[in-house]
């Protein structure tokens, strides 16, 4: 069933990026397993799905020490608090949610020797959402040049979760902004950012919407593990 899903959701993606003059290639599918256990994972993988994002940061280690049989990426797409950046520092391959430069620091300080550099998204506040965390989009370019700096960190672009948006004009829109901010940054440029290649943003309620407007990397769980139980 997973397997099913998973198809269902490469054809939305394919779909999505056809309408949007886009290479298939464009966008990369990143699974969101969190509240899943690992028979589900193992389920997805057997589907040639190897990129995965948590949220709870021990479920996620937890899951990962019983997977490590399989060749896995591993994202962390939930907020870090500084206690335990070192649970994402020495385990995960990327971040998506920086959005202060000490969290950055103590990643950078905290990634063991030996292992590649942790992959790093700025978190952006697109709509000014007083729930929200992330950097003020005003604040983004100088945020990225001080994370680009550090030498543990490979800062790789920009990730949104917008509120929801009550149609797909409305989620083009604000999307878009994210995209605009995004190309501000690249023609920007500078030491560190020649590896800025990623939009992190699209989920199963809006993904189409995402990558009309230039998302590079949705994040899906529903759509492929089914809905997850409310806390
Ligand atoms: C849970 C979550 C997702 C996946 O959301 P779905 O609506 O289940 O696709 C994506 N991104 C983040 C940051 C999440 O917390």
């Amino acid at each position: 069933m997973i397997g099913d899903n998973l198809q269902r959701v490469r054809a939305r993606i394919a779909a999505a990026c056809r309408a949007a003059g886009r290479d298939a290639g464009a966008v990369t599918l990143l699974a969101v397993s969190k509240t899943w256990g690992v028979d589900a994972v193992r389920e997805a993988f057997a589907s040639s799905q190897s990129a995965f994002g948590e949220n709870y940061l021990q479920e996620a280690v937890d899951k990962m020490a019983a997977l490590r049989d399989l060749p896995l990426q591993w994202h962390c797409i939930g907020p870090i608090q500084s206690n335990k950046t070192r649970l994402v520092a020495e385990h995960f391959d990327w971040a998506h949610t920086i959005d202060r430069l000490k969290i950055a620091q103590r990643l950078s300080e905290q990634r063991p020797p030996g292992r590649a550099a942790l992959q790093v998204c700025l978190q952006v506040n697109i709509d000014g959402s007083p729930t929200k965390s992330g950097v003020a989009p005003q604040e983004a370019l100088a945020l990225v040049r001080e994370v680009a700096k550090l030498p543990h960190l490979q800062v790789r672009g920009l990730m949104t979760i917008p509120e929801p948006a009550p149609d797909f004009a409305a989620q083009v829109a604000v999307h878009a902004k994210a995209r605009a901010l995004f190309d501000q940054i690249v023609a920007a440029g500078g030491p560190g950012l020649d590896h800025f290649d990623t939009l992190s943003m699209g989920m199963t309620a809006d993904l189409e919407a995402a990558i009309q407007a230039g998302s590079t990397l949705v994040r899906v769980g529903t759509a492929i593990f089914g809905g997850r139980p409310s806390p």
